[in-house]
């Protein structure tokens, strides 16, 4: 359900008429070459498309308007091959809806010292010319990503395939939408949060509907489907004996594959990227939806439990931005502590809704009872998660912006087989160590919820951030906690300034 083939980025090469048309003639070559090799490269996961020289602000401003416009544009590569005069941009600019990413690059990677002159010199200008376009988008504060590089080098063409899964998941945040089922788990703070101010700075559409919508749609499922995908299971996944050779227990997992086929129709008929449950509110429906919520988040579905909307937006922008990545990504919490000194670690799990994409092994399916809700035992997939480098990001809102905190975590096998836990879960330690990934965490007010992936890293959830004009704070590798208390200070600083462009997500 998620598919970059829709998705280009535009390329657009900045110039002017001052140096004659033979200039011109080799800008427009070297762009020609740069998008070929980019597009070709490997690392950049949709199409790059080349767009005809800028030189003039009536061509500027109509590539602008008509990238903003187009629906298969996410957004704009700007490199300024010579020198292009900024005034000519702010019309365009100021325009433009879509991600910009400034490339700050030069088509000829060796200065040929021998025989440098000054036709050489006007003609790989991007030393200055790029200077002028970065002052005129830091004079409009406009939200933007820089990359500065030689374009032929990994590091380089990387980051802008960072960038670029960055723009895939705004565009899908803009063209999607998270249906609630109930409301939020009652007294619960970090769950809330303004869905107006979301839609605004977000562009996230995210709206509630009755657990007895989807009761109704459930009720229209034929036992004879749901047959069919509880033996799409049992070729899937292995199951426990005490469910295989029970037929009071089959028919449990029958219950969920009934209530994995409703919901499917639901979000498919609503055109959502996302949705979130509530144990507190499933009227008409026997068991709290678990192992349909996981089978629904491995094919792409943004989820958020206990009405937490914020979190199935992010897993389903993490899961965008992973798109063809190795590794797997899934809505989390953080459980319970393994706090034996030199051995400290966290648990990671929920009541049942964990990914199966994060899996290190075949999960399996298990029924048990569920200690609260009042439902029926409801059916789940079992695992121990994959060790390795990992995220924690998580979306909260502080009232007056929202804010994206993220923890880098080392994953790593349980210590011991836990033959009693009946849900996935997965072992983690927080970097920059223990205590401090705790303390950077609790301080900078971060949700218990958050979005667990192994595919993608800090440079994407920053890019989203970036895009989104989102306050951003990483806790990983090299974090000082002394800094970050002094980072959290000033970003409250800024937030009460109003400084424009600081965050644009601010309100
Ligand atoms: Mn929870």
């Amino acid at each position: 359900m998620i598919n970059f083939d829709a998705y280009e980025v535009w390329f657009l090469t900045g110039s002017q008429h001052l140096y004659g048309s033979e200039t011109l003639r080799r800008v427009d070559e070297h762009s020609r070459a740069m998008v070929e090799a980019l597009g070709g490269s490997g690392r950049i996961p949709v199409r790059v498309v080349w767009r005809p020289v800028l030189t003039t602000p009536e061509s500027i401003r109509a590539a602008l308007s008509e990238a903003s416009a187009n629906r298969a544009c996410i957004g704009v590569i700007a490199w300024m091959h010579t020198f292009s005069p900024g005034k000519m941009w702010i019309n365009g600019l100021t325009a433009l809806t879509k991600p910009l990413l400034h490339l700050h690059t030069q088509f000829n990677r060796d200065i040929p010292w021998s025989e440098i002159d000054m036709d050489f010199m006007n003609l790989n200008q991007s030393a200055h010319g790029d200077r002028e376009f970065g002052h005129i988008t830091a004079r409009l504060r406009l939200p933007r990503t820089v990359i500065a590089g030689f374009w032929q080098d990994a590091d380089v063409q990387e980051r802008i395939g960072v960038w670029a899964r960055a723009a895939a998941a705004v565009a899908d945040m803009r063209g999607g939408g998270i249906a609630r089922f109930g409301d939020n788990m009652r007294y619960v703070a970090v769950t809330e949060g303004d869905k107006v101010s979301a839609e605004i700075t977000l562009g996230l559409g995210v709206n509630g509907y009755g657990v007895s919508d989807l009761a109704e749609v459930y009720d229209t499922v034929s036992p004879r489907e749901a047959d069919r995908l509880v033996h799409e299971y049992v070729e899937q996944y292995e199951f426990d004996d005490a469910v295989s050779r029970d037929p009071a227990q089959m028919a449990r997992v029958g219950v969920q594959a009934r209530i994995e086929i409703a919901m499917r129709r639901f979000l498919e008929r609503g055109g959502f990227t996302g949705f979130t449950t509530t144990f507190e509110d499933l009227h008409g429906i026997p068991q709290l939806p678990g192992l349909a919520v996981q089978r629904l988040m491995a094919d792409g579905y943004g989820f958020g439990a206990e009405g937490d909307w914020k979190q199935a937006a992010l897993v389903r922008a993490m899961k965008v931005m992973a798109t063809g990545l190795p590794g797997g990504t899934s809505f989390m919490e953080d459980y319970t502590y393994h706090m034996e000194p030199g051995r400290c670690l966290v648990l990671g799990a929920h009541m049942l809704e964990i990914c199966p994409s994060i899996a290190a092994g075949k999960p399996r399916v298990e029924v048990h009872p569920l200690g609260i809700g009042g439902k029926d035992d409801p059916a789940r997939l079992v695992f121990d998660g994959a060790g390795g480098d990992a995220i924690n990001a998580t979306l909260v809102d502080m009232g007056d912006r929202f804010r994206i905190l993220v923890n880098e975590v080392k994953a790593v096998p349980p210590p011991s087989p836990m033959p009693k836990l009946p849900v996935a879960r997965v072992t983690w330690i927080p970097k920059p160590d223990f205590t401090g990934g705790l303390e950077g965490w609790i301080l900078a007010g971060g949700a218990h919820h958050t979005g667990y992936s192994t595919a993608i890293g800090s440079p994407h959830m920053e890019a989203f951030a970036a895009i989104l004009g989102l306050e951003f704070l990483r806790l990983g590798e090299g974090t000082s906690i002394e800094n970050f208390k002094r980072e959290l200070l000033y970003s409250e600083a800024v937030s009460r300034s109003g400084a424009r462009g600081a965050w644009c997500g601010s309100r």
